[in-house]
């Protein structure tokens, strides 16, 4: 019979856009949430097992809307990373989830891995066989020859496209996952050029949406982000160089912008694995300047938004705390790790906040993050589908 507790809250920030309750009570039942209210009027249920978190700040697990298992990206050559055999990338992505885990993410979704690795992992996760977070899995990126993010696949043309993505799915994959423009971390590509047509880019969210999925893009910005926009494709992943107008027209179109800033700006992203071939460290360094003059305002145009860390593992809280620096409340800061990531990531019926029905996906944090976002760090207990994970916090190098 699954496990019916009633963990007693300090706070609770539910995710829902309700005010932080004092002194609230979840009941789990089994792997779900089955109530939630305040102590004074929700009746502990028969035979539940009291946990006692009342000294800490409870709040739905995060979701991490952009990652990869396998890539450590302080490591550096991140395509290299990808181009190595299977086994070695599966044992970094042990202990790279672990840490994920360990730092409270709960969802973590997989913008694209070699060898179909994510889903082999993902179902070893489900199976109890190695701790992390639930997967969404991106497998192969949809790249062309002469893309960024291109290691063993690459798909050019209209029909290698439509049997690219028809394959991914075939293998397991949750959304597909376009390179439509250059990166940071190839030296070779141009952030703002459209690597694919529009009609190859059709291609590819037309063959989502048929299998009831959707297309997400990695897009820097100029016409390789606004085709993706026009054509339909759910999320931008990273929209460095995005313009007021870019952004305008994901705002219109409803696309999500995903913001990964620590693969950017964090000691541990591209400056520690490729701080030494100059051509990625000036591309990484006018990148930082675009961003920090631009997202201020992109984040406070209305435009949807949502957080991930691109491999840069554990660092959840870094990416709310720029975000926070960024002129974004500490409220809005938890919701885009959380519920607006869930419904990015089309989770939100499942996760991305505390109500009756969901997983129960819960973190327990010392302090408060709503009065300083540095807090997230401190998480002390992972609760992912009802059960305590076995995690250490900070044992792997410390969080943020
Ligand atoms: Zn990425």
């Amino acid at each position: 019979m699954a496990p019916l507790r009633a963990i007693r809250c300090g706070t609770l920030f539910d995710g829902t856009g309700a005010p932080p309750a004092r002194g609230a009570v979840v009941v789990v039942d089994g792997e779900r949430i089955a109530a939630v209210g305040p102590a004074a009027t929700t009746p502990l249920p028969a035979g539940a097992a009291v946990l006692d978190w009342s000294d800490r700040f409870v709040m739905p697990g995060l979701v991490d809307a952009h990652s990869h298992i396998s890539i450590v990206p302080g490591d550096g050559d991140q395509i290299g990373q990808l181009r190595q055999e299977a086994v070695p990338q599966a044992l970094r992505a042990t202990a790279n989830l672990r840490r994920d885990l360990a730092s409270g993410t709960t969802t973590l979704r997989v913008m694209t891995e070699e060898h179909f690795l994510d889903v082999a992992v993902r179902e070893a996760i489900a199976a109890g066989v190695i701790p992390g977070p639930r997967l969404l899995c991106g497998t192969r990126g949809i790249t062309s020859s002469n893309g960024h993010g291109r290691a063993h696949s690459a798909f050019d043309g209209v029909d290698e496209i439509r049997r690219g993505v028809r394959e991914n799915f075939q293998r397991g994959a949750d959304h597909v996952k376009i390179f439509a423009t250059g990166g940071v971390s190839s030296p070779g590509t141009t952030l703002n050029a459209s690597v694919y047509s529009r009609e190859e880019i059709r291609a590819a969210v037309e063959e989502a949406l048929r299998a009831g999925k959707y297309a997400a893009a990695h897009a820097h910005g100029g016409p390789g982000l606004r085709l993706c926009v026009e054509e339909g494709v759910s999320t931008i992943e990273h929209a460095g160089l995005a313009t007021d107008d870019d952004v305008a027209l994901m705002k219109e179109h409803r696309a999500w912008l995903i913001c990964t800033f620590a693969i950017f700006m964090h000691e541990r992203g591209i400056e520690q694995g490729d701080g030494r071939n100059p051509a990625i460290m000036a591309k990484l360094a006018a990148a930082r300047r675009t961003i920090a003059e631009t997202f201020p305002r992109h984040l406070a145009s209305g435009v949807r938004y949502a957080s991930g860390t691109d491999g840069v593992h554990g660092a959840m809280p870094f990416e709310l705390e720029t975000l926070v620096r960024f002129g974004v409340s500490t409220a809005d800061a938890l919701l885009s790790g959380t519920r607006w990531a869930a419904e990015a990531c089309r989770m939100d019926a499942e996760v991305g906040s505390v109500v009756p029905g969901k997983r129960a996906d819960l973190i327990a944090i010392e302090g408060d993050p709503l009065a300083e976002i540095e807090a997230l760090r401190r998480v002390r207990l992972v609760m992912k589908d009802g059960e305590i994970q076995d995690v250490i916090p900070n044992k792997h190098g410390t969080n943020g």
